[in-house]
Order: C-alpha cells, then sequence, then structure tokens
C-alpha cells in the first residue's frame, strides 16, 4: 500500500483541512461520521488521517484496529514524550491512516492535570506529520475534557454531528456558544464548518421543521464574526440505515461493507462536497436524482425543497495538480 511520505499533498501551501467531529451527547454519529467520511475522503484519492481521541476506541474498532493490542496510541503521544508518532500510525485502507485510542486513554486527563502545556499537546505532535495528509478528522469523545481540548486546538475547524430533533436543536446553540468560548482560550482561529445531520428520517415533517429552524439559526450569524458565521446545514443528510449500525462490528466502514447502500451513498456524497468546499475551483461533481442528492450547489437536505438550497455551499471540485 501507499506510503503517506511518498507523495505530495494535494492542499501543500496550506496544509491539509483538519476537522474535529464534536458534540458534548453521545450517540448523535461522531464516530460514525469519523470513520465514514475519512473512508470516502480517502476512496476518493485523498489522503487521511484519522484520530480516534475516545477512550471507548470506537473509531479503532469501526476501522478494524484493537487499541488494546497496537503498539503505540494517541495516549502515547500525549503522555510519554518519547511515544514516537510514526510507530502510532496504522494504515487501515488505501489513502487512509489510523492513529487509534485505547481504554488508557481514559486516564490521560488526570495524569496530566498539572501540566501547563496540556491543551496543546496533540497539536504539537501532529506537527511533524501534516504536510503527508490531505485531510484529519479527529473523532472527539461526548465531553469537553481534556482530549476535546487537544483536539479543538489541533483543527481549524469542527463539524457538528446531531440528529434533527427538537432537543438536539435546544442544544446546539448551547455547544456552539461553548466552542466559542474553548477556541477562544485554545484556539482562536477555529470555525464551526457546518452541522452533519446522521441517522436523518427524510420523510418526517418534524425533522425538515429542525432543519429549517436549524438553517435559519446559521443564516442568522452571517456577517457576525462569530465562529460559526458561514457554517451551514452539510448537504446531503446522512439517513438513518441499518448497514450503517451494522458495519462497525465487522471492523468495516461502509464502503467495505455495503459500498452501495443508502448510507454509503450519502457519505460519498457529504465527502465529495467536503471535499470540493475545501479544494475550491474547477468543475462540480455530477447531479443525480437521489433524494439526498440532488445537484450539488443546490442541493437540499433531503432533495426535496430547491428553495431552501444553501447559498454558501461551495462547489469544486478536483485540483488540476491531483495525480
Ligand atoms: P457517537 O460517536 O456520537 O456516540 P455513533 O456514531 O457511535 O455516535 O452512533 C451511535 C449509534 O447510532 C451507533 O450504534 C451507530 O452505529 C448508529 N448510527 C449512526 N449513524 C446511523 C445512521 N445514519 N443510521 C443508523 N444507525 C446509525
Ligand atoms: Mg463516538
Amino acid at each position: 500500500m501507499a506510503d503517506p511520505t511518498q507523495r505530495t499533498p494535494t492542499n501543500s501551501a496550506r496544509g491539509p483541512r483538519r476537522t474535529a467531529l464534536l458534540n458534548q451527547k453521545g450517540g448523535v454519529g461522531k464516530t460514525t461520521t469519523s470513520c465514514n467520511l475519512a473512508a470516502a475522503i480517502g476512496e476518493e484519492d485523498r489522503r487521511v488521517l484519522a484520530i480516534d481521541l475516545d477512550p471507548q476506541a470506537h473509531l479503532s474498532l469501526h476501522l478494524g484496529v484493537d487499541g488494546e493490542t497496537v503498539g503505540t496510541t494517541v495516549y502515547d503521544l500525549l503522555v510519554d514524550p518519547a511515544a514516537d508518532i510514526e510507530d502510532a500510525m496504522v494504515q487501515v485502507r488505501e489513502n487512509l491512516w489510523l492513529i487509534p485510542a485505547s481504554v488508557d486513554l481514559a486516564a490521560a486527563e488526570s495524569e496530566l492535570a498539572g501540566q501547563a502545556d496540556r491543551n496543546d499537546l496533540l497539536r504539537r505532535r501532529l506537527e511533524s506529520i501534516l504536510d503527508r495528509f490531505d485531510y484529519v478528522i479527529l473523532d472527539c469523545p461526548p465531553s469537553l475534557g481534556l482530549l476535546t481540548l487537544n483536539a479543538l486546538a489541533a483543527v481549524d475547524e469542527v463539524i457538528v454531528p446531531m440528529q434533527a430533533h427538537f432537543l438536539a436543536l435546544q442544544g446546539v446553540g448551547k455547544l456552539l456558544e461553548t466552542v466559542r468560548l474553548v477556541a477562544a482560550q485554545v484556539n482562536p482561529g477555529l470555525r464551526v464548518g457546518g452541522i452533519a445531520l446522521c441517522m436523518h428520517e427524510t420523510q418526517s415533517t418534524h425533522g425538515k421543521e429542525v432543519v429549517a429552524e436549524l438553517d435559519s439559526f446559521l443564516s442568522e450569524a452571517t456577517g457576525s464574526g462569530l465562529p460559526w458565521d458561514g457554517a451551514t446545514v452539510l448537504r446531503p443528510a446522512i439517513r438513518r440505515n441499518i448497514k450503517l449500525a451494522e458495519a462497525p462490528s465487522f471492523g468495516q466502514s461502509i464502503f467495505d461493507y455495503a459500498p452501495w447502500c443508502p448510507g454509503a451513498i450519502d457519505y460519498r456524497k457529504l465527502a465529495q462536497r467536503f471535499i470540493a468546499s475545501w479544494e475550491k475551483g474547477t468543475e462540480v461533481p455530477p447531479a443525480d436524482e437521489s433524494p439526498t442528492g440532488g445537484t450539488p450547489g443546490v442541493s437540499t437536505v433531503d432533495g426535496d425543497s430547491p428553495s431552501s438550497a444553501p447559498t454558501s455551499d461551495p462547489v469544486a471540485v478536483r485540483p488540476t495538480d491531483q495525480p
């Protein structure tokens, strides 16, 4: 398989797009999105580093790695200055590397409690290897402790996975405000890239109402300079699909397990648009008629109300220098 040192990155000038999947709530789709977004970007021939920052190590298991048996994990990188990041990167697919977690990561917080630079450890650890990757995806634990602070210090942007429920809607404003406060401490340049809707019920009226509320909430921030100024509800929403829940138990991404199920189709499109919004500039990914797809640039969350199209969703494609 390819060695990440053997290719020029797509975005060498500005480094990779570094994204943390964050929501203090558990069970909202952080890990499923981290795994399948990372895998989908890899399938689009970009080099991806996925980092598991949750002591539950679900991202590692989802990608088929048992953090308890590999040599070096993210815990070692945080607590042991002698640990080598080269040993921590496991190649799990073509174009996809993982820094796994293990259960001892839960102890990192107390072990590092007295250390002045404890929120910035991961960022500094990653510096030496960033230029080998096009995208870095971090899966956060469902809390705002030291591990999440390290994630937020190490990325450019946060994506918030959530379900389109009224109660989740209530929480999102608070979560974004927390991101703002945390960003002020550890990473003033941190942005909220968007909200990823997971386990979406495309036919539910309630879901549609919540999405409309989210769209208007985010658009109100336009021009505000807040970290979520410019954030959008990412398209397409990821439909509820049992295959997405089954794949982790086989240590497989959705593209290994069921590459043409609705969940795979949704994550593939999400990744294409995620790539396009970063690598601005050439052509548009092909349009299609599926319920969650629609025409890029005019897509709706579930394809049936073009009037709610996000105007700020950039449409672009592969850089011309892509090998
Ligand atoms: P988090 O990391 O936020 O705790 P997960 O990604 O682990 O959330 O998702 C919680 C549960 O929901 C998991 O069992 C996962 O397999 C399942 N799940 C996530 N997304 C979907 C989806 N679109 N359709 C069906 N099940 C899903
Ligand atoms: Mg998780």
